[in-house]
C-alpha cells in the first residue's frame, strides 16, 4: 500500500508551523495589548473557536469508518492463510505486549512528570467552561466511565449507539469481534464484504489526507484562542509536553527495544540498529509507517535476513497496526490535556486509557498525523475537550517524526523477536 505523505507533506508541514507561529504570535499579542477585551473575546467565539471546531468536527467524522475497517482488516490479515497461524498468534501478542508496554512507559511519564500541571487550575477550568464541547454531555460522560461500568462499556448494547455516541472501544470491540468472525466464515459473502471494508478503509484514508490539508488554519485558529486568553504560560507548558513524549519515546527506543533484540531475538542490538537505519532515517523523514513499508520490507529481508514469509507478514501488518510510538504518544497525549484542564483521572480511568491507547495505536492510520482522528475521541471519552487537539497540533510535525521512527523500528524488532525459530532456508 502507499499512501500519502511525500512531496505535499512537506509543504505542509510547512504551512503548520507557519499557522502554529500565526496563532501563537497573534494570540500572545492580544493577550498582551487587549486581553480581556470585547472584541477578542468576538473574534475568539465567532472566528477562531468555529474554524477549529470545523477541523474537530471532520476528523470526528472520519473515526468510526476508519477504526472499523482498519480493525476488521487488522483481524483478518492476522488470521488468514492456516500456514500463518503460529506466526500469526506470535505476531498478535508480540503487538499487544510491546504496545502496551510503551502506552505503560508513556503514562508512568506523564504521572511523574506532570506537564500538564503548571497552569493555576482556574485557567484550565475556565477553557473547558468556555468551550464548546464542555457542555454537560461531556461531564456526564465522565461520570459514566466509572466502576464496573468501566468494563462493561467495552462491550456495546447496541453497536449504531455506541457508533453515535462516539464510544471506540465499544466500536474497537465490535470491530474485533466482526474481524474474527469473518476470519472463521470464509464465504463468497464474507470475501465481497471485506473488498467493501477495505474499499471503505481507502476512502477513509483520502479523506484524512484532504481534511489535514485544513490543519494549517485549525492550528491557527486554535492556538489563538489559546494562547489569546492564556498568555505566555501555555508556551512553557508545551515545551514541557514535547520533551516528555521525547524522553518516553527514547526510552522505549534505546532501552525496550536493545533489550527486545538481545534477550528475545537473540542478537546484538548495535548490529540491529546498524542494519535497520535506512527504515529509520526513511520513517523519520516521511512520518509515515506506510510511505515508510517498502524500505521496512528490504531492510527486514536483506539486511536483517529474516524469512520473507515472516518479515513480509510482520511488517505489512505493523505498518497500520503495530505503533509502539503512537501508542505511547496517546497516552501521553491524553494525560497531558486532561491535566491541562484540571481533570483528575483515577488509576481506573487511566487502565482504561491503556487499553484505549492499545487499540487506538493498532486502528490508527500509518500516514502523517494518522493518529488524531484517533487521540481526539479518546478525549471525548474521557470527558477531556477535545479542543486540546489545538494546543498539541502545531508541534505535531516533530513529534510525528519521532513516534513513527519508533513504530518503524518497532515493526522490525518485531519480525526479528517473531522469526526466531524459524526455518532459515528461505532467507534471501
Ligand atoms: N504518522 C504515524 C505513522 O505513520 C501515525 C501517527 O501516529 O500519526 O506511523
Amino acid at each position: 500500500m502507499t499512501v500519502t505523505g511525500k512531496p505535499g507533506g512537506m509543504s505542509l508541514h510547512t504551512k503548520m508551523l507557519i499557522g502554529f507561529i500565526v496563532g501563537i504570535v497573534a494570540g500572545l499579542a492580544a493577550n498582551a495589548f487587549a486581553g480581556g477585551q470585547e472584541w477578542v473575546n468576538w473574534v475568539v467565539t465567532y472566528v477562531a473557536n468555529p474554524v477549529g471546531q470545523l477541523f474537530l468536527r471532520l476528523l470526528f467524522m472520519l473515526v468510526v469508518p476508519l477504526v472499523f475497517s482498519a480493525l476488521v482488516l487488522g483481524v483478518v490479515e492476522i488470521g488468514q492463510p492456516s500456514a500463518l497461524g503460529r506466526i500469526g498468534f506470535r505476531t498478535l501478542v508480540y503487538i499487544l505486549v510491546v504496545t502496551g508496554v510503551a502506552v505503560t512507559i508513556g503514562l508512568i511519564a506523564a504521572n511523574i512528570l506532570q506537564p500538564g500541571k503548571g497552569l493555576p487550575p482556574e485557567v484550565g477550568q475556565a477553557i473547558l467552561a468556555t468551550s464548546q464541547t464542555s457542555s454537560a454531555a461531556i461531564i456526564e460522560k465522565k461520570e459514566a466511565i466509572n466502576g464496573i461500568d468501566l468494563l462493561l462499556n467495552i462491550v456495546p448494547k447496541n453497536p449504531i449507539q455506541a457508533a453515535a455516541n462516539g464510544d471506540l472501544i465499544a466500536v474497537m470491540f465490535f470491530a474485533l469481534m466482526f474481524g474474527v468472525a469473518a476470519t472463521v466464515i470464509r464465504s463468497d459473502g464474507t470475501r465481497t464484504f471485506l473488498g467493501t471494508v477495505q474499499g471503505v478503509y481507502d476512502i477513509s484514508l483520502l479523506l484524512i489526507g484532504w481534511v489535514i490539508k485544513l490543519a494549517p488554519y485549525a492550528v491557527a485558529a486554535l492556538l489563538f484562542a489559546i494562547t489569546a486568553r492564556l498568555g505566555f504560560d501555555v508556551i512553557a507548558q508545551l515545551a514541557r509536553y514535547v520533551g516528555t513524549v521525547v524522553l518516553a519515546l527514547a526510552v522505549h527506543f534505546f532501552v525496550v527495544f536493545p533489550l527486545l533484540v538481545k534477550y528475545v531475538g537473540s542478537r546484538s542490538p548495535i548490529d540491529f540498529f546498524k542494519r535497520a537505519e535506512p527504515a529509520i532515517l526513511t520513517a523519520f523523514s516521511t512520518s509515515s509507517s506506510s510511505a515508510t513499508l517498502p524500505t521496512t520490507l528490504m531492510v527486514a529481508e536483506e539486511r536483517l535476513g529474516v524469512p520473507r514469509r515472516v518479515g513480509r507478514f510482520v511488517c505489512t501488518l505493523g505498518a497500520t497496526a503495530n505503533m509502539n510510538g503512537t501508542a505511547l504518544f496517546e497516552g501521553i497525549t491524553v494525560l497531558f490535556l486532561a491535566q491541562f484542564f484540571g481533570i483528575e483521572l483515577g488509576i481506573g480511568q487511566q487502565i482504561l486509557i491503556l487499553f484505549a491507547c492499545i487499540l487506538g495505536a493498532i486502528g490508527a492510520a500509518g500516514v502523517p498525523g494518522g493518529s488524531l482522528p484517533v487521540i481526539a475521541s479518546i478525549l471525548v471519552m474521557f470527558g477531556i475537550p477535545p479542543e486540546g487537539i489545538g494546543l498539541i497540533l502545531g508541534v505535531d510535525r516533530f513529534l510525528d517524526m519521532c513516534r513513527t521512527t519508533v513504530n518503524v523500528t518497532g515493526d522490525l524488532v518485531g519480525a526479528v523477536v517473531v522469526s526466531r525459530g524459524e526455518p532459515t532456508e528461505e532467507r534471501t
